[in-house]
């Protein structure tokens, strides 16, 4: 190496200022660090031997992390890439540093890489990216919105009203004696076709042709009480089907014994006692209005 007799008076107006300026002493002396740059390279040290070469160090790494993540959002693109082994190393890779991390693992240790080398594993770290399944992706939102779907319509059956007005019309008859015999429901009229409603939620325990109905509509609630439809056109429900209150169940018909379309609505409490709908119906928040013939 220099010898140091030579060296010392040359250097000593500037010794002070030699250490911090390593630029100064590569112009003066090329050939002094030139044999190292070589070993720096293959052992993967970033150490700093001279200002012009770490910034053409740095500047590749950065070069090659925009290139990285550049050609990864590529191969995210493509569905028909390449696949890869392992797709958990994949999602770990979250941020441009992890996959510049990444790199040099694939650099065979063995090879003599100048600064100018790691371009060159842009592609090894693009078939690493590639794997990205999109098809995941898709099932996971799939799956997500079908549990968004199932919530609201949870969250929709419990903003539903308990009981509903049966149908809608003129109320014609109320309940007991008429014409000399017993009345034992209520009448609504309207048009043929007007939709009838459960009153409240419940069970179809009858859906079909009745004796002096016509077609009727029974419904058994949770409470052992059954609500009767009668003189429908049409049923819409079909015998052991569950119903929530404000279901349609049938429409306005004018079978069996009726004077003229309408619906007659019983309330059997614990399934047998025929009582007044009226108060029934009051006392759960549903008004027929006046009655009228
Ligand atoms: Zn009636």
């Amino acid at each position: 190496m220099r010898s140091p007799i030579n060296e010392i008076p040359a250097w000593t107006p500037a010794d002070d200022t030699a250490p911090r300026s390593p630029a100064a002493a590569d112009a003066s002396d090329p050939e002094a660090e030139t044999p190292e740059m070589p070993d720096d390279a293959r052992t993967g040290k970033h150490r700093v031997i001279a200002p012009p070469s770490s910034v053409r160090n740095r500047a590749a790494v950065v070069a090659i992390a925009a290139g990285a993540v550049a050609a990864a959002g590529q191969a995210a693109s493509q569905n028909n890439a390449p696949a890869a082994p392992d797709t958990t190393e994949i999602a770990l890779a979250g941020s441009s540093a992890d996959v510049v991390a990444m790199a040099p693992a694939t650099v065979p240790s063995g090879t003599d890489n100048t600064v100018a080398a790691p371009p060159s594993t842009a592609p090894q770290v693009l078939n690493i990216a590639a794997p990205v399944n999109l098809n995941q992706f898709n099932d996971l939102l799939a799956k997500g919105a079908k549990f968004a779907q199932e919530r609201a319509a949870e969250e929709a059956a419990k903003l539903r009203p308990l009981y509903v007005k049966f149908t809608s019309g003129s109320f014609t008859s109320g309940f007991g004696a008429r014409w000399g015999a017993s009345h034992l429901g209520i009448d609504v009229a309207n048009a043929i076709g007007t939709p009838i409603l459960a009153v409240a939620d419940g069970t179809v325990i009858d859906a079909g042709p009745a004796s002096g109905f016509g077609m009727w509509v029974r419904l058994l609630h949770s409470d052992g009480t059954v609500t009767v439809y009668g003189h429908v056109n049409t049923t819409t429900v079909s015998v052991g089907e569950h119903v929530m209150a404000g279901d349609q169940i049938a429409t306005m018909g004018n079978r069996g014994y009726s004077t003229g379309p309408h619906c007659h609505f019983e309330v059997w409490q614990n399934g047998s006692d025929k009582i007044d709908p009226v108060p029934w119906l009051a006392s759960r928040g549903i008004s027929l209005g006046i009655e009228r013939d």
